[in-house]
């Protein structure tokens, strides 16, 4: 078979054949075959590529389900970040009524406790 062409690839090659999704003209070692059906090297990625639904589906899903554990990531950092907020202040506001009502005696502070304290 001649197609009185070149390869595509090999300018010094003529071409065996023909690719059937691109139409440009190949040697015999610029195809390959495939569902038999030779195709060039290029075509053969591109149709082997989309006949993949599997990982197609999975990097189309890959995303929303990246999204999705990024905000359950985001609200639980968010979540103990407060809660550690939250500790800290009930800790300080403790320590500020330690300083304030410094009496083991009368808790909780009541009058006595602060006259107690304006005695002393
Ligand atoms: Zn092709
Ligand atoms: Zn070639």
């Amino acid at each position: 078979m001649n197609l009185n062409q070149h390869c595509w690839n090999h300018e010094e090659r003529e071409a065996a054949c023909r690719c059937p999704a691109c139409g440009r003209s190949y040697c015999r070692e610029c195809v390959s075959e495939h569902e038999g059906r030779l195709l060039c090297a290029a075509c053969l990625i591109r149709i082997t590529a989309n006949r993949q639904p599997e990982t197609h589906t999975l990097r189309k899903l890959a995303p929303p389900a990246m999204i999705a554990a990024g905000i359950l990531l985001a609200w639980l950092v968010y979540w103990a970040a407060g809660a550690a907020l939250i500790g800290l202040i009930h800790r300080m506001s403790a320590m500020r009524g330690v300083r304030t009502h410094a009496c083991s005696v009368h808790t909780p502070v009541n009058a006595e406790c602060f006259s107690a304290d304006q005695d002393a």
